[in-house]
């Protein structure tokens, strides 16, 4: 496998980047999750406004363009052979002193990894998960939003030891409020009655790019779909839950703090989202620079 740093690509082992970067000194830097399906990246432009809309918030410039950042992504899935696949996007502060001030560091390191996909197990998808509501709160979003999506997951890492010790694969966080948020790598949505809820940003949330997907399908095929603030209470009265991530996709959820959510198996209405997610993500347009105008591919 062959990585990129900032336009060089190395062998998978050569990959490195120094010790004095605050990338991994202070978790000082952004990141992004993409996948491809048939060679095709999906939702590439609003990966990469969600990337440079998390490094202005950390007063980190990027040192090379969109245009280029999206040839270079298309570029290193062609390197590695991959249609179907996964690419992470790094951008860290770069190399300091040792000191915290992101003033005294000038190179900062673009990183291209593009793998193959690691997917939940097909189970998950058929059978639903087991979630737990953890007691860790999401960051509150005036100390540090979680609209920035920073190589600081420490706040998602210690809900996820909770629902590790719980036994389960995902685990929901609250926020300040004791609204649902989200949970540690993905985004929440309810059905109840026919309506597809989700909580707004607001609640402290990562704008998902699955979650924004999503909500279009779930207005496109006639639920009427609303962004509110929830709580446990809903949660635990709703019809059906499921989850959305660029890696999960749609995932259904069956049971939350051992209630079981509507009758403990996959909705229909999950289903159905989960099979419109499915079809979209294969089915859209290229939207790579590399590509821009010629249409289908
Ligand atoms: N919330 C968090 C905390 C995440 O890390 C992610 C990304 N894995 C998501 C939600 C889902 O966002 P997306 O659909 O853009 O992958």
């Amino acid at each position: 496998m062959k990585v990129y740093i900032n336009g060089t690509i190395y062998d998978k082992h050569d990959a490195k980047i120094s010790v004095f970067d605050h990338g991994l000194l202070y978790g000082d830097g952004v990141f992004e999750g993409i996948r491809s399906y048939g060679g095709k990246v999906f939702r590439l432009q609003q990966h990469l406004d969600r990337l440079w809309d998390s490094a202005k918030a950390l007063w980190l410039e990027i040192p090379i363009g969109k245009e280029q950042m999206g040839r270079d992504i298309y570029s290193m899935l062609k390197t590695n052979g991959i249609d179907d696949g996964y690419v992470r996007v790094v951008v860290t502060r770069g190399c300091g002193t040792l000191g915290l001030g992101p003033d005294r560091c000038h190179d900062p390191q673009v990183i291209i990894i593009a793998d193959t996909i690691a997917l939940y197990p097909k189970e998950f998808y058929e059978k639903g998960l087991t979630i737990v509501t953890v007691s860790t709160l999401r960051n509150h979003p005036a100390a540090l939003s979680p609209r920035i999506k920073s190589l600081n997951y420490l706040n998602n890492i210690l809900a996820k030891i909770e629902g590790i010790q719980a036994g389960c694969i995902e685990a929901l966080m609250l926020n300040h409020k004791g609204e649902v948020a989200e949970c540690t790598g993905d985004n929440i949505f309810l059905v109840h009655k026919g309506c597809v809820l989700t909580p707004p940003n607001e609640a402290g949330i990562l704008e998902g790019i699955t979650r924004d997907a999503v909500m279009t399908l779930a207005r496109e095929a006639g639920y009427e779909m609303r962004v509110t603030p929830l709580t446990k209470h809903d949660v635990y009265i709703a019809d059906e839950c499921f989850l959305t991530g660029t890696a999960a996709e749609v995932v259904p959820v069956v049971k939350v703090d051992s209630r079981p959510i509507g009758d403990g198996r996959p909705g229909p209405v999950t289903r159905q989202l989960m099979q419109r997610f499915h079809e979209m993500a294969r089915s859209e347009q290229r939207e790579g620079p590399a590509n821009r105008g010629r249409g289908q591919s």
